[in-house]
This record gives structure tokens, sequence and C-alpha cells, in this order.
């Protein structure tokens, strides 16, 4: 009688198990119709966001990057890609002709404890890296006989510009806090360090990652109109008509248009099948309310949702063992290693045990459980690349390359006219790179949103390090002549 009574028990916590997964998978659903809604809502927020200073909670900041790169840039170049986990230091010799003819790349990982520091302590470390590499790199050249306006600088975070080469830095994402840079000039700071290491060298073209790699799209492909990121943090940003850009009137630009850094990370909708995981998340994050889109798809919080999952689940019932006070550690469960469940492939999923051992100290489950695992994965990774997914139509739609032909007609008006054009959007960033099942949702999704007549003219091209080698291409062709800015 006590085996059986064990055993009903036993039953009774896995269904209420399967009843909580059941649960998660319907709040993080996304049906078309629902991507729909979240197309239309960042096409919306799009235009608020461009109408006036602090109109949508996407900030539409203006970039002063007026032409992009069109393959015609020649000369060696530098640049700096401070992203969210990685630091690059890059070195690249442009050929003219769309051609790259050198490319020397540095990744370091940004040491923790700089994350929140003094900003003279992080640039500094900046500029020290930057020293020993152009030594190292610079073709027996000296520090100091490097000179003129070459260095391009990536820097992803949010970024009030006041030219291409000027900005200050509105707050912090993806972890960091150092305080006293907040409002601070970024340029000034870099620049500032840099003399401080007897570097001469000049910051020709501040850029926010996604315009980076907007540039190395447009370089290759003049087609392409939108860049992506998707790694660490995540945004977007895509080239817009100056007239469309109402709340800076009078706004001169050579080229009638301008890169618009959209800061989709911080882009939020009631349509977003927000759950209590993602609730839990924001609060206990460093900046609650902010960046809920990138919240619930880029890297630095995947990895997460699917850790608060099976915690909540090893609360309620044995079926992970004893419960592992890691699992309420967070951030203990990182993306790459959640990636690396979703997409063991073994019969036993070997992975899955290994990686549940090695990193919540979750001993001998059962395959039925690492299956279990393997789902909620599925179900966060999913929801995340297919909210991208629609935040990259909704580009689509506000700038008329989504077949609609506008809000009004209801009709595929491109198609009938004839006017749908070939659109490439440029993506960067190791979730769409290296985790493939997240790349191929996205890729599915969008081609379902837009359904089969006008998928085929929306390509999506990856970029290969695109931020850094951007930021490199923009110094380039600003270091060649001076861009209009605002009167
Ligand atoms: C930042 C953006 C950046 C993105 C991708 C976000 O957290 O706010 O400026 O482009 O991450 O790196």
């Amino acid at each position: 009688a006590v085996m059986v009574g064990r055993r009903v028990r036993s039953r009774r916590r896995w269904w209420s198990v399967v009843r909580a997964l059941d649960e998660f998978e319907e709040a993080a659903s996304t049906p078309v119709g629902r991507l729909r809604q979240v197309v239309d809502a960042m096409a919306v927020e799009m235009h608020a966001g461009l109408a006036s200073e602090g109109g949508s909670k996407l900030k539409m900041l203006l970039t002063f990057v007026d032409n992009l790169p069109d393959g015609s840039e020649s000369g060696i170049y530098y640049a700096l890609h401070v992203g969210g986990t990685n630091f690059r230091i890059l070195r690249i010799q442009l050929g003219g002709q769309r051609s790259i003819l050198g490319h020397d790349v540095e990744r370091k990982p940004i040491p923790q404890h700089l994350m929140t520091r003094t900003s003279e302590e992080f640039f500094d470390f900046i500029a020290l890296s930057l020293k020993e590499f152009v030594e190292r790199k610079g073709n027996n050249l000296q520090p100091s006989q490097v000179r003129g306006n070459d260095l391009g600088f990536t820097f992803s975070f949010p970024v009030k510009q006041t030219s291409v080469s000027s900005g200050t830095l509105i707050k912090w994402t993806k972890g960091f806090a150092i305080d006293d840079m907040v409002e601070k000039d970024v340029v000034e700071c870099l620049q500032k360090a840099l003399s401080r290491r007897g570097l001469d060298m000049n910051v020709a073209a501040l850029v926010n990652d996604s315009v980076g790699t907007l540039a190395v799209g447009h370089f290759y492909d003049k087609d392409t109109v939108a860049a992506v990121v998707i790694g660490t943090g995540t945004n977007a940003c895509y080239l817009e008509r100056a007239d469309a850009i109402i709340k800076c009137q009078g706004l001169l630009t050579t080229s009638g248009g301008m890169v618009i850094n959209m800061e989709w990370g911080n882009f939020w909708s009631s349509h977003l099948p927000r759950t209590s995981y993602d609730m839990d998340l924001d609060a206990e994050s460093q900046n609650p309310n902010d960046q809920g889109f990138e919240k619930m798809i880029s890297g630095m919080y995947l990895g997460d949702i699917v850790r608060r999952v099976i915690c909540k689940m090893s609360l309620a019932s044995d079926i992970f063992g004893p419960f592992s006070s890691k699992l309420s550690t967070r951030f203990v469960l990182s993306t790459p290693l959640m990636a690396a469940m979703h997409e063991d492939d073994s019969p036993d999923l070997s992975e899955v045990a290994k990686i549940l051992e090695e990193t919540l100290d979750i001993y001998v489950v059962p395959l039925k459980i690492r299956k279990l695992v393997v789902k909620i994965c599925d179900v966060v990774t999913r929801r995340a690349a297919r909210l991208a997914a629609a935040g990259i139509v909704g580009i689509l739609k506000k700038i008329g390359r989504d077949g609609t032909g506008g809000i009004t007609s209801g009709r595929i008006k491109g198609v009938r006219s004839g006017k749908l054009r070939r659109t490439v959007v440029a993506v960067e960033g190791g979730l769409y790179t290296s985790y493939t099942i997240f790349r191929e949702y996205l890729n599915e999704a969008v081609a379902e949103i837009l359904g089969e007549e006008i998928a085929p003219y929306v390509i999506l091209k990856v970029m290969e390090d695109g931020a850094g080698i951007g930021a490199a291409m923009l110094a380039a062709s600003n270091s060649a002549r001076s861009v209009d800015t605002v009167q």
C-alpha cells in the first residue's frame, strides 16, 4: 500500500509539472496572428518615436550617418568594438571595389569587474589593449606614427549622438553599471584615455553595433536597408527619410536620409507574450522596466528564463531530485549552455545530463525529464526568434517594404503595382550566427508573417564581425569628407 501511495503521488507530481509546462507554453505562444499585432505595434511605435522626443519607448536615435559605405572606400583603418561580453579590436585594409584586402581581429572578454567600476579604468583597459594591438599589427609603425581620422568606435549602448563622432551615453544595458559614464561623451572619454597612453588616433566615427552592421551590409549590397543585432543584447537600425524624422525639423543630410538607431531592445507592447518568469527576471534585473523586448529575446537572458522555469518545477516536485541551490542563482545557466542542451542530438540526451550536472548540480535525471528540459529551451528560444522576426517585419512595414503598401489599402499593393523591391537585412550577433535552431525559427517566422508572395524579396544576410568592420568603413568615409549635420 505504501509503494502504491508513493507511485500515485509521484504520478501526480509529474502531471503537475506537465501542467506547468503547458501553461508556460501557452503564455509564451506566438501564433502568427499575435506576431502580426507585434509587427503593427512596432511600426506604430517607430512613428511615435520619430514624431517627438520621448514619444515612445523606442528612442529612434539619430546617428548622423547619412551616407552608407558603397564599396569605394580604401586605406587602413582601425576599429574598436565594445559590445556586451566581448571587446574586439580590428584592423581593416579596404581596397576599393567592394574589397577588403586585410582583416585582423582580436577578441578579448571584458573583465567582469571593469563593467561596474569607473569610466577611467574602463577606457584605460581599452586604450591599452588598442596600443598593444597597434604595436603588434601596425606594420612596424610606432603607435605615434599612426595618425589621422582613422579610428571607428563601435559602442553598443544607447547614445545620444551630437555628431557622427560624438555622443553621450543615455543609460547602460546588458549588466554594465559604470555610473560616472552616464550622460558623458563617450568619445571624449576614449580620446583622453588614448592620449594618456600616447596613442595619436582620432575617433572619426562613433557608431552603434547595429549601425556598423548596416554599413557592412551596404558595402557589399546596396539593397541593404536595415540591420539587426541579436547577441548579448538586441537592437536594430534602418535607413529613414530625413523628412520622416519629424522630431528633428530642418535636418540637413547630403543624401536626404539618415540611419536611425531604434534601440528596439526597449520596445514594449501589450501584445508581447509575457509570462510570470519574465516579470520576475525583470524585477530582479539591474534595469527593471527597461529593455523589455531585449529581456525576451537576447542572449543575456534566454538561459536565465530556462533556469527560472526549471527552478519553479523543482520547487513544486521532486522530478529533478533534491532541490539544488544553484537553481536560485541568477545567470548560472548561460545561453550558450542552454543552446547546447537544445541542440543535443544524442539519443540519450547525454549533453543535457552533463550540463544539468555540471551547471545546476542536478544528477541522474531520467530521459523523460531531459526531454522536458529540451522542451523548455525550445519554448523560450522559439518565442525569442519569432518576436525578433516580428520586429524585423515591423521595420519593413514602416518603410513600405513588407508588400502591404501602407496600412490603409489592405491589398497587396506592392505586388499589384509591381513596386516590390529586393530588400536585404544585415544580421549580426551570436544568437543568430551560432544558434542554428534560433536562426531557423527566425527565418521561418519572417516568411510566415510576410506570406509566400513577399517572402522571397526579403533576404537576411549574416555579417560576421559586421559591427566592428562597419565602424572602420564609416571611419573611412568620414575621414575623407565632412558630413553636414543639423543646422
Ligand atoms: C543596447 C544597444 C545594442 C544592443 C546589441 C542593447 O542592450 O542598448 O545599443 O545595439 O544591445 O548589442
